[in-house]
């Protein structure tokens, strides 16, 4: 069935990204057949020949590697890429001089990062690159048995990405022949999370797939129910850093294995985490990873990830500083693969608590420690943590109830992250009526208007 799909109905119906579809996902897999010493040759000549790509046919990389004297053909895999990490704010300020010459205004297709932080930055792609990309999320997809004509309800958070939405015969084909089912929301109400629970009955999904986070909220919402639900066979969770505690609830309610995807609007899906080992695995063919120390934390040593997109040519991004910051392990991974992998993503540098030592308290350190408090609260129902100096929290917080007992919950709230930061914080609070869920659906529990004393933000 997903043959089909892959090599008639989907090229036919929207080629924008599907076109060559088949050959692109069989290039993928003849590259996995390879042994690793040669695919670690293809990446490198995958990459040196992006470097190459930018050199000739981009003025900003063209000016860059002249003023570093620095040749593509002279680099090889190992050493070190003589170019300064491509950060948000130089793509906003040299977008048109990154865009590749090679390309036809025709060719190129527009993408708005994702970030949250700072206004949405422009990014281009060519029309092939693109397809390269679904090629590339779909073959990631297949590790969990997720093909296409396999049965998926996709839950998104606020707002869905309808840009790739083409119109209502792709929605009929979706549906009837693709049985891809999507439950996007506003606000998550009641009323919505009872819409979809009603769509994982009546559809019956083998898969389900979306933000984490929301998927953390229905769990909650299915099993305050008490009534029977249909169970998946997989989940496939992404766009936002998952909590050991949500991954295992979520495991636990819909009783199948929880994979989790990393990607983003910029450089599209590139890694996927592995059952035997659980590591997110980058994949070679698709990106060049360079993870740079960022200092200490509770829970090891964090980097920062810089990727080096393999499959766009439109706009070459070398270097690209994704703004998330993980932890890694230095053993090889239980499953085998030499792909570079990271143990656990930890959210975009802001989401992270920088201390007086230098030392940071991540956010998904305490977002799981409140995790395990939380499920005693009956009144205070969400929570937002700012740190607005670097000895300062800020809490926001959203009750009802008798004010005694609100006091109560926060004062537990307070010595629980206190634990973690182990210096003394000056605490402020602000009683709220909702906390709201960002534009791309993601809740930001942790932020930080702090930054890490003595030390740059990105190298
Ligand atoms: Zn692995």
């Amino acid at each position: 069935m997903a043959w089909i799909h892959n090599a008639i109905i989907l090229p036919l119906l929207e080629p924008e990204r599907h076109r060559g579809l088949v050959r692109r996902l069989r290039k993928i897999e003849r590259f996995e057949s390879l042994s690793s010493d040669e695919q670690r040759q293809f990446q490198e000549k995958k990459l040196r020949s992006i470097l190459q790509h930018a050199y000739q046919t981009t003025p900003y990389y063209r000016r860059l590697f002249d003023d570093k004297g620095f040749h593509p053909t002279a680099w090889r895999l190992g050493r070190p890429l003589p170019v300064p990490v491509l950060t948000r704010d130089l793509l906003r300020v040299n977008g048109d001089d990154l865009r590749s010459r090679a390309f036809p205004d025709a060719m190129l297709r527009k993408a708005t990062t994702g970030g949250t932080t700072s206004a949405p930055v422009a990014i281009w792609r060519d029309v092939e690159g693109l397809r390269d990309k679904t090629a590339m999320q779909y073959h990631l997809n297949r590790y969990s048995g997720f093909d296409q004509g396999t049965s998926v309800l996709t839950i998104w958070g606020a707002e869905r990405d309808l840009t790739l939405n083409p119109g209502w015969k792709w929605r009929l084909y979706e549906q009837r022949l693709m049985r891809r089912y999507n439950a996007g929301a506003g606000q998550l109400s009641e009323a919505v999370l009872a819409s979809f629970a009603e769509k994982l009955n009546r559809y019956r999904p083998r898969i389900i797939f979306g933000y984490a986070a929301t998927i953390g909220i229905f769990a909650d919402y299915l099993l305050s129910l008490n009534r029977p639900f249909h169970k998946p066979s997989r989940l496939i969770v992404t766009a936002e850093p998952i909590t050991p505690e949500i991954h295992e609830k979520i495991e636990r309610t819909f009783e199948c294995p929880v994979t989790e995807h990393y990607g983003s609007r910029d450089i599209g899906m590139v890694a996927a985490q592995c059952d035997e080992g659980h590591r997110l695995h980058f994949h070679p063919a698709a990106c060049y990873v360079e993870l740079i120390d960022s200092g200490q934390t509770t829970e090891g040593p964090m980097y920062r990830l810089v990727i080096t997109d393999l499959l766009n040519r439109g706009m070459p991004m070398i270097r690209y500083d994704t703004d998330d910051c993980v932890l890694v392990e230095d053993t090889p991974c239980a499953c085998g693969s030499w792909f570079p992998s990271v143990k656990t993503v930890l959210g975009r540098a802001v989401d992270n608590f920088p201390l007086p030592d230098g030392s940071f308290v991540t956010g998904i350190a305490v977002t799981a420690a409140v995790a395990r408090i939380r499920e005693g609260f009956l009144h205070v129902r969400q929570i937002q943590l700012i740190q607005k100096g670097i000895l300062h929290l800020h809490l926001r917080y959203v009750a009802e109830g008798e004010l005694i007992d609100i006091l109560a919950e926060l004062k537990r709230f307070r010595e629980e992250v206190e634990k973690l930061f182990q210096v003394q914080m000056r605490w402020t609070t602000e009683r709220v009526t909702e906390i709201r869920r960002e534009r791309s659906g993601k809740i930001r529990f942790c932020i930080s208007e702090v930054s890490a004393p003595g030390r740059p933000v990105a190298v």
